[in-house]
């Protein structure tokens, strides 16, 4: 369900925390980075608007597969340099 659903009453500024993670409402309505509907909230974390738990919880996991991606091209950078 999305946070303006979950709360249709909050104030410009209001911080709801969910799942070690927050959300801010702002003052101003833009689409959702992961699922374009239009929402009032901004994460806290990566300063986007995100419409939704479980909208936040797929950016999370766009986040860690980009970590691991650099990891994995910085670890194999690293071999061709000892490789010289
Ligand atoms: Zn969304």
């Amino acid at each position: 369900m999305t946070f303006d659903k979950q709360y249709p009453d909050a104030e410009t500024l209001t911080q709801v925390e969910f799942d070690g993670d927050f959300t801010i409402k702002a003052g101003e309505s833009k689409p959702c980075y992961i699922c374009g509907i239009t929402t009032s909230w901004l994460n806290g974390s990566f300063q986007t608007f995100i419409c939704s738990p479980e909208c936040a919880n797929k950016l999370w996991n766009e986040y860690n597969e980009a970590c691991i991606e650099r990891e994995y091209q910085e670890s194999s950078n690293e071999e061709k340099a000892n490789e010289q």
